[in-house]
């Protein structure tokens, strides 16, 4: 890609309404990056589009002038998709906020791309709805964002990914063209889903501007268990024991002893008792019905697979004790992690789990390791904290290291080396091990349709 000179740049300007292009060091640097921190950010400028005609301004302007973008939504992805680090303009989504509507009749909610995921969840919940994508940062995550990832969660168990929501959207390709897929009705065969390619492109093939979600009636009752577990056999067969229960179950979320006492430090609380604070693994499980999560807990005590059990049916110390899960994120957040977002089939957890623990007992870099993730769905997030005095580099270079043995071990097991954060700039080198040269040349030949001159955030997924 060309660097544009200043008169292209002067030229950007005055098609966005004045304020909208920002090169400001700090606007830089905030939204030249991602929740990542192995990249330095240098983005050319950073664009502030209000509308799809002003979106599709800059796609234009960037085609003519051979200009890289990168779509920005909330910036809380682990991949490094939306982080600038080559002199491209970012093109952010924080003024596209408008709710469009919500249809109540067709459970459907209709919003700019860049409405927070608390904003839909709101409006849903007005209309005595829920949109379930659920997950940490929901009051800076964007509806286009988790679009462009299609963002799991903790409870894809129940409800699953963000591509089962989508209902409609409307986008900008690389091409300049607006696609308007925007029919909301659940029965539409008219050929080729292109939705479904924007969903998960991570901003490589366009820049979604709207969206259609569909909304769900929420479980009447619900109630939570979390549970101390000493080993990782105790924790499978906890799992099992909730299985049992089938879709009543909506979350199945675990973490291990270093993430209960990160989180419990971030969150400035003791240990919850009596599950206390020193077991190896701890389980939180969360029904429909007000009773269920107390019997998968005696069930569990009653096998001698969990230690101890706190049971919550109260929705605010329900949220409360949630937190601890939910805190790990950005409990770990300032010891620069590098993250792993694997799955395995759950059938393969039994062989997968101690294979793992050998697994990363090697080449390990003298960093701490923190591992939590949804075991319900064998999504696991493995975290290698820097140590202080290690550099950066050295620290990525011994993180890859780690990288290379779970994956190996990850591809043996039928999983995925990304769940559900992508791939972006973290995981093209491994992209290989799950794309055959066939799979990669139709993604190749998907992106030059949809982006024919190659601006839409080049070197993300695949160079
Ligand atoms: C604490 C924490 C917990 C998390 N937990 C989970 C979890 O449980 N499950 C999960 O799936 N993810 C999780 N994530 C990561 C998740 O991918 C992101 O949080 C979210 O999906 C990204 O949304 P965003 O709006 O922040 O997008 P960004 O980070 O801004 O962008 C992500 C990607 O999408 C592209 N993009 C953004 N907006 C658009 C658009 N409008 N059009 C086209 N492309 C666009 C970007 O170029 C980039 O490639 C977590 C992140 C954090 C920080």
């Amino acid at each position: 890609m060309d660097a544009p000179d200043s008169s292209h740049l002067s030229e950007l300007i005055a098609l966005l309404p004045p304020g909208a292009v920002r090169t400001d060091a700090e606007t830089m640097l905030e939204f030249g990056r991602d929740w990542t921190r192995l990249h330095e950010p240098r983005p050319l400028a950073i664009a502030f589009p209000a509308s799809t005609e002003q979106t599709a301004a800059v796609v234009r302007w960037a085609r003519a002038h051979k200009v890289a973008l990168v779509p920005s939504g909330g910036r809380t992805g682990l991949s490094g998709g939306a982080v600038a680090h080559n002199g491209q303009l970012v093109v952010s989504m924080v003024r596209m906020n408008r709710v469009i509507g919500v249809s109540p009749a067709d459970r459907v909610f209709r919003g700019q791309a860049g409405v927070t995921i608390k904003t839909v969840q709101d409006e849903a919940k007005r209309y005595g709805l829920m949109y379930p994508i659920d997950f940490a940062p929901t009051d800076t995550m964007q509806l286009g964002g988790t679009i462009a990832t299609n963002a799991g969660g903790v409870h894809v168990l129940r409800y699953g990914m963000t591509r089962d929501w989508v209902a409609g959207l409307t986008a900008v390709i690389g091409s300049g063209e607006v696609l308007d897929l925007s029919v909301a009705v659940r029965k539409n065969n008219v050929g080729y889903d292109l939705k479904q390619l924007l969903i998960g492109s991570e901003g490589t093939l366009g820049i979604i501007t709207e969206a259609s979600v569909r909304l769900a009636a929420p479980p009447s009752e619900t109630s939570l268990a979390l549970l101390a577990v000493h080993t990782a056999d105790d924790l499978l067969a906890c799992a099992e024991q909730a299985r049992r229960y089938g879709s009543a179950v909506l979350a199945l979320e675990f973490w291990d002893n270093a993430g209960m006492t990160l989180s419990l430090g971030y969150l400035k609380r003791p240990p919850p008792s009596p599950v206390g604070g020193d077991s190896r693994w701890y389980l939180l499980g969360e029904f429909e019905g007000r009773d269920v999560a107390r019997l998968w807990s005696l069930a569990c005590q009653a096998d001698r697979c969990c230690a101890s059990a706190l049971v919550e049916a109260d929705e605010e110390r329900a949220k409360a004790l949630w937190q601890i899960r939910l805190k790990i994120g950005s409990s770990v957040a300032p010891y620069t992690p590098y993250k792993n977002d694997i799955s395995v089939p759950v059938s393969a957890l039994p062989a997968f789990l101690p294979a793992l623990a050998d697994v990363l007992g090697k080449d390990r870099a003298g960093e701490r390791l923190v591992v939590w993730g949804h075991l319900g769905d064998g999504n696991l997030h493995i975290n290698c904290l820097k140590p202080d005095a290690m550099p950066l580099p050295d620290f990525a270079a011994a993180s890859r290291r780690v990288d290379d043995h779970v994956y190996d071990l990850v591809t043996r097991c039928g999983g995925s080396i990304s769940a559900e954060h992508g791939i972006g700039l973290m995981k093209k080198h491994a992209l290989s091990l799950m794309r055959s040269p066939p799979e990669l040349a139709a993604l190749r030949g998907i992106k030059s349709v949809f982006d024919p001159d190659g601006i839409m955030n080049p070197g993300k997924i695949f160079d």
